[in-house]
């Protein structure tokens, strides 16, 4: 297997490792006390002891705060001499300053000298029960044997690397290796077309691709080498395509393709970590592109790591010995911050999961639980809405009893998902975090928080802010709304150190994005403050419907929708109404094995909405489809049916992110037969 390095190679680097001139240059250079400090209960904030007042501390005595954190949490080449210098008003983000750190010497080195033979990586292959272990020492030295090859290839500091890649270790590998030697990684999700890879590749201006021959997802082969070379034709500056063998087929060669597995063996097992400052740039990553076309989002150093690491200790109540499985590809933020940065930052086990949730059955995330014994599990409602429509006896098959917290991201989970995934699969006894964060905030910012013995949860909320986050509302105009039991535009109004600090190439537009001109971060969500003061997501802004002034979240429309017993998933959206000025428009899907006409089907939402919403909301169309229009990460694209509805089929926008060109046809077929 060319992924896996012979055990010599391995013992070599222990040795130096553990002893050599390197590492103990960097033990020596730490300012953070003796290796053992890393303990999370190393850290104590006097007068401090419950999570509400740790929240106080963490936006009230800034500095004090994430000051002691980023000292004792992370590995520092040279110290910081300021916490931070933040202006929102001027868009101007700084954390850690003066600071020196490697962010891989925080992923790697700092473990193995702690515990070479922890399993870092679990890789779960496509195929089920072929899982391959990585520990941090053999980690550490795919890292190294890389960067040098990057090194000799051409690439420095400060350049651009793109990984298009499926979830593994070699992946992951590139990653901490980009890191290493102080060049930015750009992942590019691995079923993006050869036109999306190519606008990435020059948007970034980057030289050098990382990839493999095929991908394996599903059981379906992916000729991904054949999309980089198409790309690579549009894309005239790169120089480098290195390329890595995940199946025995061999692919064609040019003259910029660079035999990866055979490179990295020629070289040597320890590369010198460059001293990067704390702002410069980590990574660019693009938006799933749900509203528009993606945007090149940059990450820095130091606040990003300790953001991540932190919030994947606290939300997911990480401790050490836990098998963490998120199943986000890497090729997402979710797969930078808890499959990556997070859990390796804490010298955890994280699971790198290549596959899908049917492969090779609707059981593979749980038979994949069963096996691995994975003890907090994070995945996005779509799977979940998908999986629920299989039936129980998918999840029960499976022995479940390691599992201890569920996770969710990337969209509002509707009651019925929410009480399935914490009732049936967590057999009502895991809580179950709703987690609210963008690719923009670089970490979760709104969530419960279990690692709290206090903390409560209630079905669909994502509850409480995190450390540092402070959740502000604005309402039309742009006045502050302090008052609980309201809704308003989210927007968050002090800086924390995971978010981004600008879009690759255009401040201009990050500036105009983001930051309103009194100095709030701007998120584009609406969200609902319920009486207590918790935090309930109402989807974007962009889709909210007004209908005779009312304003309406979409997701409350479509949790109402998905309580229907015959519906798995839906996505509502507003279309012009002569009247009432929008109309409510329901596109949904049935669940398996289900028949109901679309008159009976139109009443009984008729009337179940307006009992839990109002009259107001009763929608006039349901259309029903096979299929719903995603993004490749998985997220409903409502701007494309709006555009269908108002029938302007032919000026869809932006779809490079789009997963089913062909579900977006057959619902515009079936939306003219409606009419
Ligand atoms: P683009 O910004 O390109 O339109 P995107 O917003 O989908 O794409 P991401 O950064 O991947 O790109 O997703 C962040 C968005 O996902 C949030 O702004 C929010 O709309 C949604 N989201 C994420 N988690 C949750 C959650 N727990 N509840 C509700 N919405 C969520
Ligand atoms: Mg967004």
């Amino acid at each position: 297997m060319a992924w896996l390095l012979p055990r010599r190679c391995y013992l070599k680097v222990c040795s130096q490792t553990s002893r050599g001139p390197f590492l103990s240059s960097i033990v020596r250079a730490w300012s953070g006390g003796p290796l053992t400090a890393y303990m999370p209960e190393a850290v104590s904030f006097p007068g401090s002891k419950n999570h509400q007042g740790l929240y106080r501390m963490s936006v009230e005595q800034v500095d004090t705060f994430w000051g002691t954190l980023g000292r004792n949490r992370l590995t520092w080449i040279s110290p910081f001499h300021s916490v931070q210098d933040c202006n929102l008003e001027q868009g101007w983000v700084a954390w850690f300053l003066g600071g020196q750190l490697n962010v891989a010497v925080n992923c790697l080195d700092r473990h193995v000298h702690r515990a070479p033979n922890k399993v870092a990586l679990i890789w779960e292959k496509d195929e089920p029960g072929k899982e391959v272990q990585i520990t941090y020492r053999e980690l550490l030295e795919l890292t190294c044997r890389l960067g040098n090859t990057l090194k000799r290839q051409g690439v420095k500091k400060g350049d651009r690397v793109t990984i298009y890649m499926p979830p593994c270790p070699l992946a992951v590998a590139s990653m901490l290796a980009c890191a290493r030697i102080g060049a930015i990684h750009m992942l590019v999700f691995a079923g993006f077309s050869a036109e999306a890879l190519a606008d990435r590749i020059q948007d970034a201006q980057s030289e050098t691709v990382i990839t493999v021959n095929q991908g394996l997802r599903g059981g379906r082969v992916t000729e991904l080498k054949q999309t980089v070379d198409q790309a690579v034709k549009w894309c005239p500056k790169v120089k480098r395509v290195l390329v890595s063998m995940r199946t025995e087929q061999k692919v064609p060669m040019s003259d910029l393709d660079v035999p990866l597995d055979e490179e990295i063996m020629k070289e040597d097992v320890c590369c010198e970590p460059v001293a990067m400052d704390s702002e410069d740039l980590l990574f660019l990553l693009y938006t799933s592109g749900s509203t528009g076309k993606p945007k090149g989002l940059v990450h820095s150093q130091a606040g990003y790591l300790l953001y991540a690491a932190l919030t994947h200790k606290y939300v997911f109540d990480y401790h050490d010995g836990d098998v963490f499985g998120c199943v986000a590809d890497i090729g997402w933020i979710t797969g930078h911050s808890y499959v990556v940065y997070g859990p390796l930052c804490n010298g955890g086990t994280t699971v790198l999961f290549e596959s899908t949730p049917l492969y090779p059955d609707p059981g593979r995330y749980w038979e994949t639980v069963e096996r691995l014994r994975i003890n907090q599990f994070y995945g996005a409602p779509t799977a979940i809405r998908l999986l629920l429509r299989y039936g129980d006896k998918w999840v029960k098959k499976y022995d479940r009893s390691s599992l201890k917290i569920l996770g969710s991201v990337g969209e509002p989970i509707n009651t019925e998902a929410w009480e399935w995934y914490f009732n049936v699969v967590g057999e009502a006894r895991c809580p179950v975090v709703d987690t609210w964060w963008q690719t923009e905030t670089g970490g979760i910012c709104i969530s419960p928080r279990p690692s709290d013995p206090g903390d409560e949860i209630r079905p669909g909320l994502a509850m409480r802010p995190f450390f540092g986050i402070s959740p502000c509302l604005l309402d039309d105009k742009g006045n502050v709304l302090t008052e609980n039991d309201v809704s308003g535009a989210l927007c968050i109004s002090q800086a924390w150190p995971g978010m981004a600090r600008t879009i690759y190439n255009d401040h201009k537009r990050f500036l105009f994005m983001f930051l309103t001109a009194t100095g709030f971060f701007f998120t584009g969500d609406g969200v609902y403050r319920t009486s207590e003061g918790y935090y309930q997501l109402t989807g974007r802004l962009d889709d909210v419907i007004n209908i005779s002034g009312h304003r309406l979240g979409t997701a409350e429309v479509e949790d109402a929708v998905n309580q229907h017993a015959a519906v798995a998933e839906s996505a509502v959206i507003g279309y012009p109404h002569n009247i009432k000025g929008e109309g409510v428009y329901v596109f949904l899907v049935l669940k398996k094995g289900i028949y109901i006409s679309r008159e009976t089907l139109t009443a009984d939402l008729q009337e179940l909405i307006s009992k839990k919403i109002a009259k107001y909301a009763a929608p006039e169309y349901v259309q029903i489809t096979s299929r719903l229009p995603k993004t490749r990460s998985g997220k409903i694209m409502r701007r494309v049916l709006k555009k269908i509805v108002e029938n302007k089929a032919h000026q869809l926008g932006d779809l490079t992110t789009l997963e089913d060109y062909e579900a977006v046809q057959k619902i515009i077929e079936e939306h003219k037969c409606l009419l």
